[in-house]
C-alpha cells in the first residue's frame, strides 16, 4: 500500500488514524453485528453516534448553548440558498462581502430572495486580497452580513471578525473550519461542507445561534428550513449516517491532536513552511498579499503558464497530486488542510528546491 501527499482542495486527505479506525470497524460496528452504512438512522446504536458526534463538535469548537448545530446535505452551495430563503424574513436586505469565487456565488443565488446588497469586494484586484472593516458598507437594518471566511480557489483569508453591530454575521467555513480556535458567539451562523477539514462529501454543518431560527420565508422546503431540521434534530429525513460518524472519528483525532489550538500551530507551521520558501523563490511566486494569506489553500505560480504545466507533471510523478490549481486563477494551488502532515508539505518544498535549482541553470 502506498499512500501519496494529495494536495487536493476537496474532497481531501483524512488523518490515517480515522480511515483505519474506519476500516476495523466496518463490518461490526461496537458488536452491533453490522456497518455504521447499514444501520437504521432511528436506532439505539446509531442514535448515539450522532448525539456523541454533536458533544463532541460542540467541545472541540467551544460552541455556545445558545447555539443549535445540524447536520445536513446539498453542500455549501446549497446553503447559498438556504441561509436568505430563512433570515430574510424582517427588512428583506443582506449585505454581502465578495472575496472570492464562492462568496460571488453566494451572492448571486441571494438576489433570488430579497435585496441583496454589495458589501465590498476585492475583485477589481483579482481577489489577491480580502476588503478591510473601513471599505465595507454595512446598512444597519440588514437581516444579516455574509461573508466567506476562507477563499479556497484564491488563497487567501479573513484575518479578521467584520464587526457588524447588532446584524447577525454569517460565514461561510468550507475550507477553515477546525483549522483554528474560532470565537462561535461573534456569529449568527457558521456553515461548511464537510469534505474540506470535516470528514466525507455528503455533510454540510450549519451552526445557528437559536434567535435566527425561525418562521422561513413562505416557499421554502421543507428540507431547507432550519426550524424544521431543529424540531427534528436533523432526522426529517434520513441524514448523511456515514458522514456523521466519519466528522464523529475525526473530532476524536483532533483532540487527540490538542484541539484546536494544537491544530493551529501544527497548520502555522506547514503555512510557514511553504509561504517562506515562496518569498525566497526566484522561479515561484504567490500573487496574494501577504497579511491575507490562507493557511489551508496556498496559491502560486512561476513566471510562464508552461513551466507551470512542467512543475505540475514533475510534481504529480513524485506522488505529489492535486497541486494544479483553479481553471479561474491558474498556476497552483496546494490545499494543506488539518489531515496533510508536516512531513507532506516539507517534501513539498524539498521538491520544489530541486524544480527551482534545475530551472535557474538555464
Ligand atoms: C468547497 C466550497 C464550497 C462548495 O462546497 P460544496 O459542498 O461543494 O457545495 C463553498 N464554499 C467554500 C468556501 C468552499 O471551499
Amino acid at each position: 500500500m502506498t499512500r501519496i501527499f494529495n494536495f487536493s482542495a476537496g474532497p481531501s486527505m483524512l488523518p490515517v488514524p480515522v480511515l483505519e479506525r474506519a476500516a476495523a470497524e466496518m463490518l461490526d460496528y461496537e458488536g452491533s453485528g453490522m456497518s455504521v452504512m447499514e444501520m437504521s438512522h432511528r436506532s439505539k446504536v446509531y442514535d448515539k453516534i450522532i448525539k456523541d458526534t454533536e458533544a463532541k463538535l460542540r467541545e472541540v469548537m467551544g460552541i455556545p448553548e445558545n447555539y443549535k448545530v445540524l447536520f445536513l446535505q446539498g453542500g455549501a452551495t446549497l446553503q447559498f440558498a438556504m441561509v436568505p430563503m430563512n433570515l430574510l424574513v424582517k427588512s428583506g436586505k443582506a449585505d454581502y462581502v465578495v472575496s472570492g469565487s464562492f462568496s460571488g456565488k453566494a451572492y448571486k443565488e441571494a438576489q433570488k430572495y430579497g435585496k441583496i446588497s454589495l458589501a465590498g469586494t476585492s475583485k477589481a484586484d483579482n481577489f489577491n486580497h480580502i476588503p478591510k472593516q473601513e471599505e465595507l458598507t454595512l446598512d444597519p437594518e440588514a437581516d444579516y452580513v455574509h461573508i466567506c471566511h476562507n477563499n479556497t480557489i484564491y488563497g487567501t483569508t479573513f484575518k479578521y471578525i467584520p464587526e457588524t453591530g447588532n446584524v447577525p454575521l454569517v460565514s461561510d467555513m468550507s475550507s477553515c473550519i477546525l483549522s483554528e480556535p474560532v470565537d462561535v458567539s461573534k456569529f449568527g451562523l457558521i456553515y461548511a461542507g464537510a469534505q474540506k477539514n470535516m470528514g466525507p462529501a455528503g455533510l454540510t454543518v450549519v451552526i445557528i445561534r437559536e434567535d435566527l431560527v425561525g418562521e422561513p420565508q413562505p416557499l421554502t422546503p421543507v428540507m431547507m428550513n432550519y426550524q424544521e431540521m431543529v424540531a427534528n434534530d436533523s432526522m426529517y429525513n434520513t441524514p448523511p449516517t456515514y458522514a456523521i460518524y466519519i466528522l464523529g472519528l475525526v473530532l476524536d483525532w483532533v483532540k487527540d491532536m490538542g484541539g484546536l489550538e494544537g491544530l493551529k500551530a501544527n497548520n502555522e507551521k506547514k503555512a510557514n513552511l511553504l509561504y517562506d520558501y515562496l518569498d525566497s523563490s526566484k522561479i515561484f511566486k504567490t500573487t496574494v498579499l501577504k497579511e491575507d494569506r490562507s493557511m489551508m489553500n496556498v496559491t502560486f505560480r512561476t513566471e510562464t503558464p508552461e513551466l507551470d504545466d512542467a512543475f505540475v507533471k514533475e510534481a504529480t510523478a513524485k506522488g505529489f497530486s492535486n497541486l494544479k490549481g483553479h481553471r479561474a486563477v491558474g498556476g497552483m494551488r496546494a490545499s494543506i488542510y488539518n489531515a496533510m502532515p508536516v512531513e507532506g508539505v516539507q517534501a513539498l518544498v524539498d521538491f520544489m528546491k530541486e524544480f527551482e535549482a534545475k530551472h535557474s541553470e538555464v
